[in-house]
């Protein structure tokens, strides 16, 4: 369980995040929501220790991250995250992007990691594109391999920071398939979206930010039927 507390980030001046407060369950789906410069990503960088928070707390499996850095490298290990711009190494083909990390961060052998790797392209329908280099692959195939390379490390949290933004629509399609795939899996998923029908359809909460803000949690029926804030339902307005 990840537990944050009067979560604040000021970069210099500009006050990012003010008073986060929520917590994720174990194998529950997040879908956070918001206009952009909201802090979406922000709050999603503090989660993996990307950012460091400005005050607050981010307790994870009762080890408050904030505070214990030397501990980040070992959380680092059980939350995977996945970008809009996907983050492949540019010079490594689709096997050696999964099994550089397998080796140096768990120290497997190359023969281990290269059958991991084999497994998770498998899983994300990628198999045929192992031995091509990221300018060989679809957007879609990229965020495919980016999100088979979080999945062999084993990680208990995946953090998605708008997957599918940078696709077109048939490419959305096949990653959020992907996706879809993983909320069954008893991970807790975490995902900054625009996919209003996706994050209605897979997650158990929708948490609508802005300004800074968690402004609501509910559940999507709940949120996309009974919007409670005035900002809340100006931004769905725009959003259709
Ligand atoms: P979102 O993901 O919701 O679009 P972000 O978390 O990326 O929002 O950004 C929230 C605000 O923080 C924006 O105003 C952005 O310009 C600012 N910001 C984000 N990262 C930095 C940074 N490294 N330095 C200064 N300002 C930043
Ligand atoms: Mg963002």
């Amino acid at each position: 369980m990840i537990k944050v507390e009067h979560l604040f980030k000021q970069f210099e001046d500009t006050k990012v995040l003010k008073d986060i407060n929520v917590e994720f369950e174990d194998g529950k789906t997040y879908a956070i929501i918001g206009s952009s410069g909201s802090g979406k990503s922000t709050l999603l960088r503090c989660l993996n220790g990307l950012e460091k928070p400005t005050s607050g707390n981010i307790v994870i499996d009762g080890v408050d991250i904030v505070h214990n850095e030397k501990l980040l490298p070992q959380l680092r290990q059980k939350i995977g995250m996945v970008f809009q711009s996907f983050n492949l190494f540019a010079h490594m083909n689709a096997t050696d992007n999964i099994t550089f990390a397998l080796m140096k961060v768990k120290k497997l052998s190359l023969s281990e990691a290269k059958k991991i790797a084999m497994e998770k392209l498998s899983e994300v329908g990628c198999s045929h594109r192992a031995n091509h280099y990221p300018h060989q692959l679809s957007g879609g195939e990229k965020q495919r391999v980016a999100i088979a390379r979080a999945l062999a490390m084993e990680p208990t949290v995946m953090l998605f920071d708008e997957p599918t933004s940078a696709l077109d629509p048939e490419m959305t399609v096949e990653v959020l398939k992907v996706m879809r795939g993983l909320t069954h899996l008893g991970m807790t998923i975490i995902v900054v979206t625009h996919e209003m029908n996706f994050a209605r359809e897979v997650s158990d909460l929708i948490i609508y930010m802005d300004n800074g803000e968690i402004v609501e949690i509910n559940p999507p029926k709940i949120f996309f039927e009974q919007t409670q804030s005035e900002r809340a339902k100006k931004f769905l307005n725009n959003m259709l």
